[in-house]
This record gives structure tokens, C-alpha cells and sequence, in this order.
């Protein structure tokens, strides 16, 4: 990303901010439930959403911007409680570049149960190249959260992992990348919780997923 870190910070404060609406049409989240990050590129920073704000208040200005640790750097509003957790993942998974965390509904149905989203759909072979696994269950307030979505996360294929008893996370090369992943873990654990309801879903096998997966990276979509 060219120019100066100021100016690197400014685009993103409207990148986040406008992303955020995206959570919205989707209906991803309720209330104030729910928040983007992005890494700000070659600095050890963060831009993030306010912690209890509504979405109808976010605007570019209202974003935080926080160092790895999750101190505040710049911003009047507190961050996200959930910005430890954010900062635990950019500081550990220096690929990624975006960090989504929702409550979207049929994704937290299966945080309740505690059970990964078998891949059983060719689009969750595309976007995730697996099941979207589970996370172990963790208290806010430290680093647990950030430790269960890295250790989870790490060497998977998934973008998503959905937290057992809480939501989703999802991480991204940047924060569009990430938001799509959360919009793609709904419509996949909503898909699946479906299928449920008709018996047992049939697996895709694994030589299946590999293809499937490796076209959508690699051929899918218009060329550059
Ligand atoms: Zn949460």
C-alpha cells in the first residue's frame, strides 16, 4: 500500500468503517455485536472499530487505531473488546492482514453445539478447502481468544474458525478478504444446518475437495 503512514492510516480508517456496513447487509450481526480490523501494511498497527458503538454511528473518524499490543495510538473512542484477541493474531500470523469477528446466527449454532461444519458443499471446497473447524472455548478479557483462532487456524486451510460457545472468527490476506470469509462461514453453516434437517449430509471426498479447492484459488474469477 503506497504513501505515507498517516495516509495509509486515513484509507483504512474508511476501508474498515465502510466494511463494517457489509456485516450489516448480510446479516452477520445485531446491536453493536461484531467488528472489523485491518493491519496497517509494514507498521506495527492496527485500525479497529470502537467497542460499543452503533453501526449506524461508525464513520472513518470513530475507528481506533491500536499497536500489536492493543494500546490505543489514536482514536478518542475505546476499541473493540475484542481487540486483544485481533492483536494476538496479527501479531503471530504476520500473513494476515484482516481480522473478523461476528455472532452471525447459524455459525454460532454450531459453536453451541461444538461441532466443526463438515465440508459437504463444492462452495465450502472453494472457500475453506475443508471443514470450517472448531475452536476451543475461551474467556474474554486475555489471550485465550487469539490463542484458540492462531493454533486453530495455523497450517488450515480455513479462513474461518468458529469458537465453541461464542462466534466466528475469520482472518484475510486483508480485511475485504476476511469480511468475505465471515459472509461465505454463514451462508455455508446455515447450507449445512439444512442439509441437517433432511439426514445426514454426504461428504465430499477428500481428492474432490483438493480439486475443487485448488481451481477456486487458482483459475476462478476474472484475470488480472
Ligand atoms: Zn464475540
Amino acid at each position: 500500500m503506497p504513501g505515507t503512514p498517516a495516509e495509509q492510516v486515513r484509507a483504512l480508517r474508511r476501508t474498515v468503517s465502510d466494511l463494517h456496513a457489509e456485516l450489516v447487509r448480510y446479516g452477520l450481526v445485531v446491536w453493536t455485536a461484531g467488528n472489523v480490523s485491518a493491519r496497517v501494511p509494514g507498521h506495527d498497527l492496527m485500525v479497529i472499530k470502537p467497542s460499543g458503538v452503533s453501526y449506524d454511528d461508525l464513520s472513518p473518524d470513530a475507528m481506533v487505531v491500536c499497536d500489536l499490543d492493543g494500546a490505543v495510538v489514536e482514536g478518542d473512542l475505546r476499541p473493540s473488546s475484542d481487540t486483544a484477541a485481533h492483536a494476538y493474531v496479527y501479531r503471530h500470523m504476520p500473513e494476515v492482514g484482516g481480522v473478523v469477528h461476528t455472532h452471525s446466527a447459524y455459525a454460532c449454532a454450531w459453536a453451541a453445539r461444538g461441532e466443526p461444519v463438515p465440508c459437504v458443499l463444492t462452495a465450502m471446497a472453494d472457500e475453506f478447502g475443508a471443514e470450517i473447524p472448531l475452536g476451543p472455548f475461551a474467556p474474554i478479557g486475555d489471550d485465550s481468544i487469539g490463542r484458540g483462532i492462531v493454533g486453530t487456524l495455523r497450517g488450515h486451510r480455513s479462513p474461518a474458525v468458529i469458537m465453541r460457545n461464542h462466534g466466528v472468527f475469520t482472518i484475510g490476506a486483508d480485511a475485504r478478504a476476511a469480511v468475505k470469509a465471515a459472509v461465505m462461514c454463514e451462508d455455508a453453516a446455515r447450507a449445512v444446518h439444512l442439509a441437517r434437517q433432511l439426514g445426514d449430509p454426504v461428504p465430499l471426498r477428500p481428492e474432490d475437495i483438493d480439486r475443487l479447492h485448488d481451481r477456486y484459488r487458482n483459475a476462478y474469477g476474472q484475470r488480472p
